[in-house]
């Protein structure tokens, strides 16, 4: 440590980083409380298409602290994925995700929904990833084929042969892949044809520059082409305003979400929207 100090100049007892370092272990720790006190929900948007039917939800992981409240993943998963806790969070999700799927298949208004899960890289490359997804389709008796699993793109470029192989056998299952928040990785046209990808999804960033720029409308009209170019279908994310889905529509994008719509619910307000439409 000493040495580590020395060399980059900086004192291991510096007392901002000293703070940080201590803010980030008491999460941790607080996290891992939690995981045992239940205190992890899945909220779900819907992902529409643009006939206005529904095509699903992405569950969205929530964490209902005691005396926080609703704390948003943008706070929790970055600091699960730098510990292990995303392993154990990770399974409660698809857990939690496939057992609603399974309930919503009994009902003639919620069956048809497809269910998206985001997958982190560390669970994903996990040797038994493959096994512990059949396990829980098994377990919870939710349909492969109306599970879809969202990577981004540096989970998929990191060890790709690998990566090619489980999701061939998660594919031999029939469930199917996303590409999330495209455009904002380290993208790499040259990987992506060789992936089983159903669906992309441009990262909202796009979506909000295409009403505004010249250069934000080029891109997602890129990306659209490319989607086209290799059978995936496009989903614009993030979609706020009537401008941004009828630029989308226009653009050719088979599907939406975003808070034009509906921010994502819990599962009984969500039921109360689909009965609505
Ligand atoms: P994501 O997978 O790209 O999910 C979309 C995020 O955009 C969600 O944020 C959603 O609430 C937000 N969003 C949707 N529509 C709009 C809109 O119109 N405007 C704006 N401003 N935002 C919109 P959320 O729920 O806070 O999740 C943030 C990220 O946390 C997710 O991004 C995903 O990367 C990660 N995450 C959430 N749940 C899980 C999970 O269960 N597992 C893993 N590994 N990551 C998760
Ligand atoms: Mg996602
Ligand atoms: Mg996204
Ligand atoms: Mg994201």
């Amino acid at each position: 440590q000493a040495k580590a100090a020395g060399r980059n100049n900086v004192s291991f007892f510096d007392p901002a980083m000293q703070a940080r370092v201590s803010a980030r272990a008491a999460l941790e720790a607080d996290m891992r409380r939690a995981l045992v006190n239940d205190e992890f929900v899945l909220y779900y948007q819907p992902l529409m298409n643009m006939d206005g039917t529904m095509a699903g939800t992405e569950a969205l992981v929530r964490w209902k602290h005691p005396q926080r409240g609703l704390v948003s993943p943008a706070e929790f998963i970055p600091v699960a994925e730098d510990s292990n806790l995303i392993l154990p969070l990770g399974r409660w999700v698809m857990h939690e995700a496939c057992r609603q799927l399974a309930q919503w298949a009994n009902d003639k208004r919620t069956a048809k929904l497809a269910m998206a899960v985001n997958v982190s890289a560390q669970q994903f490359h996990r040797p038994d990833f493959v096994e512990q997804v059949l396990e829980v389709l098994a377990a919870t008796g939710a349909r492969a084929d109306k599970l879809r699993l969202e990577m981004t793109e540096s989970l998929l470029l990191k060890d790709i042969e690998g990566t090619v192989e489980k999701m061939q056998r998660l594919r031999a299952a029939g469930i199917t892949f996303a590409l999330d928040d495209f455009g904002t990785g380290y993208s790499s046209l040259s990987y992506l044809h060789r992936l089983p990808l159903d669906q992309l999804k441009i990262d909202r960033s796009f979506i909000w520059a295409a009403v505004k720029e010249d250069s934000g409308a080029a891109i997602v009209r890129i990306i659209v082409a490319l989607g086209k170019a290799l059978n995936m279908s496009v989903v614009a994310e993030g979609v706020e305003t009537l401008e941004q889905l009828n630029f989308v529509i226009a653009e050719g994008c088979q599907s939406y979400q975003g808070y034009l719509f509906s921010k994502p619910l819990p599962e009984p307000e969500l039921l109360t929207l689909i009965a609505g439409l």
